[in-house]
């Protein structure tokens, strides 16, 4: 097994920190060598931190461990959502296979026209199933926001949002929750 290094090691308990003061059991961390950013897999119970991440300031990455940390307390959210996803892809799926083997109709008209609405049905749903995810993914991450300001403190919680905002990571609505979460405090 490969030895870890005493920066992973430090992350490591850092993430056994958080995980315990938000009373979830401590995600896996994977140190991966890309550059897509940190992030976090509900399915493995995982984070993933890049050589990038990794090169941070302290304070930064400490607070980008507790965002990721944060997303570990959403994880049965996120796999019922999955969950859901799938169920409604077979069961949608499904619905003109069953349709064309009952019917005993061979007729091309007859197996067009259903089929042809299925496609529009499929693709609205499929819409409107983007639009969702969409949405509830930006609440996942405002909550993960909201946990790692819990645990590190608003102000250096927007401190590094605000840096990471210049790397391109973060969109506008959550350093505005940050902001907000900031205002009583700072009057
Ligand atoms: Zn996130």
């Amino acid at each position: 097994m490969k030895r870890l290094g005493a920066q992973e090691q430090r992350i490591l308990s850092l993430v056994a920190d958080d995980a315990a003061q938000l009373h979830v059991a401590p995600p896996r961390v994977r140190f991966v060598t890309t550059s897509s950013g940190p992030c976090y897999e509900a399915l493995f119970n995982c984070i993933e931190l890049d050589r990038a991440t990794l090169a941070l300031p302290e304070p930064l990455l400490q607070i980008v461990v507790a965002h990721e940390v944060g997303h570990a307390t959403q994880r049965k959210r996120m796999l019922l959502d999955f969950a859901w996803t799938m169920l409604s892809v077979m069961a949608l799926l499904s619905l003109p296979c069953i349709v064309f083997a009952t019917s005993s109709d061979e007729d091309v008209w007859r197996v067009s026209v259903p089929g042809f609405g299925f496609v529009l049905a499929f693709f609205a749903c499929a819409r409107l199933r983007r639009a969702r995810d969409a949405k509830r993914a930006a609440a996942f991450e405002l909550d993960a926001d909201a946990k790692a300001a819990l645990l590190c403190g608003p102000a250096s919680a927007l401190a590094a949002l605000e840096a990471m905002a210049t790397r391109g990571h973060i969109d506008a609505a959550r350093l505005d929750a940050m902001r907000a979460r900031l205002a009583p405090t700072s009057q």
